[in-house]
């Protein structure tokens, strides 16, 4: 297949970005861990500084999870194919977002879906 060239291009594309998120997780749990002995009458501040720091980590492990999701794929063959319709995603949106499994239609009809579910469980593809 043609296509070769460019899914091993993109699998190193996420090999990258898997080592620099989850540097990234390190450096943040660590200072989690650090933060544990702060005094609870420190303010708002660090308990701010804390929700973030957490609201951060939460991000990078869906985002981790999303890098080894389109990992998987290409060892099955299946990168770059949606998920939720099984038609290709568009070249443009890999080259922007290249853990994307799903395509751009899919990607906006989940997004309405969880919008319209909001409080409950977002639906995950
Ligand atoms: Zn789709």
């Amino acid at each position: 297949m043609a296509k070769k060239q460019t899914v091993s291009k993109e699998a190193a594309h996420l090999q990258g970005a898997r080592t620099q998120v989850l540097s990234e997780l390190e450096n943040l749990r660590s200072a989690m861990l650090n933060e544990v002995d702060t005094e609870p009458d420190e303010g708002d501040a660090e308990i701010f500084e804390r929700e973030k720091t957490a609201a951060l980590i939460a991000v990078l492990e869906r985002r981790m999870q999303d890098i080894e999701h389109a990992l998987r794929a290409i060892e099955k063959g299946q990168y770059g194919i949606c998920e939720r319709c099984g038609n290709p995603v568009e070249p443009e949106r890999l080259e922007v977002k290249p853990d994307a499994i799903l395509c751009l239609n899919c990607q906006r009809e989940v997004e309405a879906i969880n919008k319209r579910n909001r409080g409950r469980a977002p639906i995950r593809w």
